[in-house]
């Protein structure tokens, strides 16, 4: 493969290359690596958006009016809808929303599922990639939407500049958000579908258990929105738009980057280091059970050996 041309087409924002560069992070290729050398240098200037919630909520809804908001400011746009603990999906999940149709044929913006194929890490290490793919081709905003509210799907959401959870009256309550930990990952919280019975009550129960958590530097606002008529989406992007200021202008966002880049290799080198490992125990087998079932060598011993002979391989 002409790796050299990918990152080339990728760089200079051609689409084919860039929906190339990503289908290697979905199946996890060896190229990765000179792909990631070859396009780090020109990431770091797009805004971040995750957006999280369960099923239904309306979170493809909602970052279609926000691509539309972006576009009415002549800014590019690159959505990634991703779902972390299915392998299965991709595909079809983004192409077939109605409201993503509105964009397709935009060439100021991208819109791309997600599943990742044997990736080493699995989501938590593809996501991040594909980000940085669709930064370094020049989108401006990129919108990372997750599918679902468990612990994956809320890391994965969190790895962006401004984590965005959105709820929906009757699909999944508060207490459900409480457990996911999600309440202490979220930048904005949108209750969606306010057009609705019961969306007013699932806004008022959400600040409550906000209010009962420690106070924090950003207070997360509670927004609601009717993302299917467009209502409150403008208001939604102004509250990205204030939380970006206040993440940068504080330090945060930087400090937030850092730490993730720095969670982000050591996920990469234990997996590494894992695969390196396995190749070693498989090597040593056959014996190294022998000396296990005789006594020889305790598991702890045999694990520090292990490691020891993984890190000389
Ligand atoms: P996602 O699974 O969270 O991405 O949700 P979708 O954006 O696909 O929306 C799920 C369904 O809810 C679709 O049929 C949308 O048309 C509908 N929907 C989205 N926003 C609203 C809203 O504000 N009010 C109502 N009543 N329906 C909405």
């Amino acid at each position: 493969m002409d790796v050299r041309g990918l990152i080339e087409g990728v760089l200079a924002g051609d689409r084919r290359a860039v929906a190339r560069a990503i289908s290697l992070v979905e199946d996890g290729r060896p190229e990765l690596d000179e792909l990631s050398a070859g396009i780090y240098d020109r990431t770091g200037r797009a805004a971040t958006m995750g957006l999280t919630g369960a099923p239904g909520v309306g979170k493809s809804t909602a970052a279609a009016g926000l691509i539309a908001h972006a576009r009415a400011r002549d800014l590019t746009a690159a959505v990634l809808a991703v779902d972390p603990t299915s392998p299965l999906t991709g595909g079809a999940l983004l192409g077939d929303r109605v409201r993503m149709q509105d964009h397709a044929t935009d060439p100021g913006v991208f819109i791309r599922s997600m599943a990742t194929r044997g990736h080493l890490g699995g989501m938590a290490l593809a996501a991040p990639e594909a980000v940085r793919i669709l930064d370094a081709a020049g989108y401006q905003r990129i919108f990372l939407e997750t599918v679902g509210v468990g612990q994956a799907e809320v890391d994965v959401a969190a790895a962006t500049d401004t984590t965005i959870v959105v709820m929906a009256p009757g699909l999944g309550d508060a207490v459900q958000m409480a457990k996911a930990g999600i309440l202490e990952v979220a930048d904005i919280f949108v209750v969606n579908k306010a057009d609705r019975d019961g969306a007013g009550e699932v806004a008022r129960e959400l600040r409550q258990m906000l209010h009962l958590g420690a106070a924090r530097e950003w207070e997360p606002p509670v927004l609601m929105s009717t993302a299917l008529e467009g209502t409150g989406i403008a208001d939604l992007a102004d509250a990205i738009e204030r939380h970006h200021t206040w993440a940068t202008t504080a330090g945060v966002l930087d400090a937030k980057r850092r730490a993730r880049l720095l969670r982000e290799v050591e996920t990469l080198a234990a997996e590494r280091f894992r695969e390196t490992a396995s190749t070693v125990l498989e090597a040593a087998g056959s014996a190294l059970a022998e000396d296990l079932a005789a006594r020889r060598v305790d598991p702890y011993r045999a694990a520090a050996m292990l490691v020891e002979e993984a890190a000389r391989a």
